[in-house]
């Protein structure tokens, strides 16, 4: 089955709440007519009331890049899924690999927070995993991608039509500047997609997951991503932060 592609820009810590909301004002005018996949923006917290209401009217969607894996609570700091629903988000990122270096978060985490998001029952979460180079030239990423996948997804459940976002970005690749090469992506797809039908079953796979990359997407590199089977859209951060590019990049993926 053919599932529907998506493009989602993390705009990460790079833009104040007037930069977010000029750039989410650029989208909406940019991607009026875009009517075919799904297109979907993760502003920081501050900027998603107001970047809600920029996209009124429009067909792209909001979404977070974290959350916390309780619902409501003594936990400083923190939003739950609720939270974000209640803010106009179907998307959260979890589990991205800045979070994992710079807040070191781990898999125990992550696997809380998916376990929480899909309690919640009302939000799509966007699972990061990838490989660092130094695994990667080691011959480890094979394994490394399967075992954060079963810590990521462990006691998961799947009720109703839950959704879930697989994004592959091979942390080397990241903001590198270089993509990877798109055989290399779609190799490490087919491997997720075997990881997850042996975890949940081919049935679950189809219905219920789909499979991203991320890594240094441009208008420059796209094109080689655009065809392979089992690439269902892309996870972009530096290309994102220019409107006419993202449209560009999101044009190529989504036909
Ligand atoms: C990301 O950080 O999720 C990402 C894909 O970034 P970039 O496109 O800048 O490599």
């Amino acid at each position: 089955m053919q599932k529907e592609k998506i493009i989602i820009a993390n705009w990460k810590m790079q833009l104040s709440l007037q930069e977010t909301i000029d750039l989410a004002n650029k989208y909406k005018a940019k991607f009026a007519k875009f009517k075919k996949g799904e297109v979907a923006i993760c502003p920081n917290f501050i900027s998603l009331l107001p970047v809600k209401t920029v996209l009124k009217g429009s067909n792209i969607k909001l979404g977070a890049q974290d959350v916390f894996w309780e619902e409501k609570g003594a936990y400083t700091g923190e939003v739950s899924p609720n939270m974000l629903k209640e803010a106009g988000c179907e998307f959260v990122i979890v589990g991205h690999s800045e979070r994992r270096k710079h807040l070191r978060e781990n898999y125990e985490y992550i696997n809380r927070k998916v376990k929480t998001i899909i309690d919640s029952g009302n939000i799509t979460p966007i699972i990061c995993i990838g490989e660092s180079w130094d695994e990667r030239k080691t011959d480890r990423r094979d394994f490394v991608l399967t075992e954060q996948l079963q810590l990521a997804l462990a006691g998961v459940d799947f009720m109703g039509d839950q959704q879930i976002i697989i994004a592959y970005e091979p942390i080397w690749a990241i903001g590198s500047g270089a993509a990877i090469e798109s055989s290399e992506a779609e190799y490490a797809h087919k491997i997720i997609k075997l990881t997850l039908s042996q975890m949940f079953g081919m049935k679950i796979i189809s219905g219920h997951f789909r499979i991203v990359y991320g890594g240094s997407i441009s208008s420059k590199n796209v094109k080689e991503f655009a065809d392979l089977e089992n690439i269902d859209g892309l996870l972009v951060g530096g290309a994102s932060l220019n409107a006419e590019e993202f449209y560009k990049v999101a044009n190529v993926i989504i036909k």
